[in-house]
């Protein structure tokens, strides 16, 4: 099988990278060889927002399956001031991407949703029929229903046209690979970075908001091995929550503590709670991958935040995001 990865060169597509390269070197350890091939591309390979560069690019290709992880990404602080971007960059590449498999008869595409575009108002554990219950948090609504629409749009062509089109719903991933942008990215990456530069600056490690909502974290390497998995083995129309537990969800408070001491810096730090909390939580039940896939393992948050900050510090400026 050839499977395509869009989004190839970000944080889940890294790491999906990661592992395949390991499953390679393991194959070729036994003298076998890798079935599937995956091709890896990010927008300077193929601009998802133009549908002819689209329809070129994967007519040329030619997969088999699509794992479809592209997107106009940001934190709570980019999702709130660039609303616009995120509804007309997602929903443009999303509407591309399904649009063009189709054209081209590629039967199987699984594609990336997040937990952030459930609804707001809502009762917890969220479960993935409640996807379509309410409005999502004004704070990023604009993702959110570009999102919702991959999601229905996905289900479309399943219902009508019997194409294995379905999705996943990751909650907040982290991890080597990520865009560590002070002012635009997640918390843990922005976090990773301020915290490096207080400590290099003698300033205080500053954390924006209370510290007080709550996050399920899921760690790169090991959402990627869950979407080779889903890629291979789960062929419902819903859409699967990949998630670690309800027991496992942090204050963000307990990640910045965290980032800190794993930096030495846990003495400085301040919340700047004029700026804004986002969604105070989002729990969302793992019930039905736990059920499908018994023997998922998740890297501590401990561990995973370890790993980020240890990469951080260890990579070259220039191959770093920020
Ligand atoms: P990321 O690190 O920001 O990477 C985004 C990827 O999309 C990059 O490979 C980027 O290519 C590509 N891309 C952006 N615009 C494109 C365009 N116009 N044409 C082609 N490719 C384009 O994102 P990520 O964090 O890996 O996110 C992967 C998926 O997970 C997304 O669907 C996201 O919505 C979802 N998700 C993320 C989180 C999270 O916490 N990060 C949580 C839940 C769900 P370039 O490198 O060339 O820009
Ligand atoms: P969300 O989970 O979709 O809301 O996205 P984020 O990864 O941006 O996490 C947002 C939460 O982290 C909010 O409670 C923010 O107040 C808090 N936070 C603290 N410092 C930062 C920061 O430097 N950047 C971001 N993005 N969030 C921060």
């Amino acid at each position: 099988m050839k499977i395509l990865i869009t989004g190839g060169s970000g944080l889940v597509g890294s790491a999906i990278k990661e592992i395949v390269h390991f499953e390679n070197e393991d194959y070729k350890k036994k003298s076998l060889k890798n079935e599937n091939e995956y091709v890896f591309i990010s927008s300077k390979d193929c601009n998802l927002t133009d549908i002819d560069i689209t329809r070129d690019y994967f007519s040329k290709c030619k997969p088999d399956a699509v794992i479809h992880l592209a997107a106009y990404v940001g934190g709570l602080f980019r999702n709130m001031s660039e609303k616009i971007k995120m509804y007309e960059i997602n929903t443009q590449i999303n509407y591309n991407v399904l649009k063009v498999c189709d054209e081209l008869n590629i039967n199987r595409v699984l594609s990336c949703l997040s937990t952030c575009i459930f609804p707001d108002k809502t009762t917890y554990p969220i479960d993935e029929t409640m996807l379509h219950n309410g409005p999502p948090h004004f704070s990023n609504d604009g993702y959110a229903y570009s999102k919702r629409m991959l999601e229905v749009h996905s289900r479309m062509y399943y219902e009508n046209k019997n194409r294995l089109y379905n999705c996943i719903i990751p909650t907040n991933i982290y991890g080597k690979y990520d865009n560590f942008d002070l002012e635009d990215a997640h918390v843990i990456p922005a976090l990773v970075h301020k915290c490096y530069l207080a400590k290099k600056n003698d300033e205080d490690f500053v954390v924006k908001g209370s510290g007080k909502p709550l996050r399920q974290f899921i760690y790169n390497l090991d959402l990627a091995k869950l979407i080779l998995k889903v890629l291979f083995n789960y062929n419902d129309k819903e859409p699967i929550i990949l998630s670690v537990s309800e027991e496992d969800e942090v204050s963000i408070g307990d990640v910045a503590r965290t980032i800190a001491k794993w930096f030495k810096y846990e003495e400085r730090i301040k919340f700047d709670c004029d700026s804004a909390d986002g969604q105070f939580k989002k729990t969302a039940d793992n019930k039905k991958l736990m059920t499908l896939f018994p023997d998922t393992e998740f890297t501590s948050i401990d561990k995973g935040i370890a790993t980020t900050v240890e990469w951080f510090n260890i990579t070259p400026d220039y191959l770093i995001r920020k």
